[in-house]
């Protein structure tokens, strides 16, 4: 491959992976799924993909190829505080996401929106079983603008009641080329990475 086609960040070589474009593609013509699957090693940017992904959607100048990180979409989703993305994360105390962080969650979906509402889960295999069946419940009637994103390493870190739910993108290692190229930026983040192809 001649130098100049090689990408020059760590995103531009996902997007080569197609699963950021063909998301955004499901979203741009308004059939986005209600639960997305996301899975991947450990390392590999999944985290990095949904922050991608949900600029894309959210970004006021359109749904372009890349989100223009200015305009208070976007600044919103860096800072954390978009009024209509939530972040399941797991509790720091138990590491687990509990069934009160779910039922909270299932309200917020039922409320009245501005637009799509986007629940992203970055570690899906902390949900407990009733957690997850907090989730189910929204996903038998979701509201027509919620989304939920899970990531997890594996289809088997979450249930199978939760997974036959779910549309699966899986990600798998990049090119070798794209390794090399990144493993000095990717070194503390891309542990996995940097151990297979060293
Ligand atoms: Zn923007």
């Amino acid at each position: 491959m001649k130098t100049e086609n090689l990408p020059k960040t760590f995103l531009q070589a996902v997007r080569g992976w197609g699963v950021v474009d063909s998301i955004q593609s499901l979203y741009a013509h308004d059939v986005l799924p209600h639960f997305l699957l996301l899975t991947g090693s450990r390392g590999i940017g999944k985290r990095l993909i949904a922050d991608e992904l949900l600029q894309r959607m959210f970004c006021e100048s359109g749904v372009a190829a890349a989100p223009c990180k200015q305009c208070n979409a976007c600044r919103a989703l860096d800072k954390g505080i978009h009024p209509n993305v939530r972040v399941l994360d797991s509790e720091t105390d138990t590491g687990i996401i509990s069934v009160a962080q779910a039922r909270e969650l299932r309200s917020w979906a039922y409320r009245s929106s501005d637009g799509m509402r986007i629940a992203l889960i970055p570690n899906g295999k902390n949900l407990t079983a009733g957690a997850v069946n907090a989730l189910l419940k929204v996903l038998e009637e979701p509201p027509k603008h919620f989304r939920i994103m899970v990531l997890a390493e594996h289809p088997q870190s979450i249930p199978k009641t939760l997974y036959s739910r779910a549309v699966h993108f899986s990600l798998g290692l990049p090119p070798e080329f794209v390794s090399k190229r990144f493993i000095p930026a990717m070194h503390s983040v891309h542990p996995l990475i940097q151990e297979l192809y060293v």
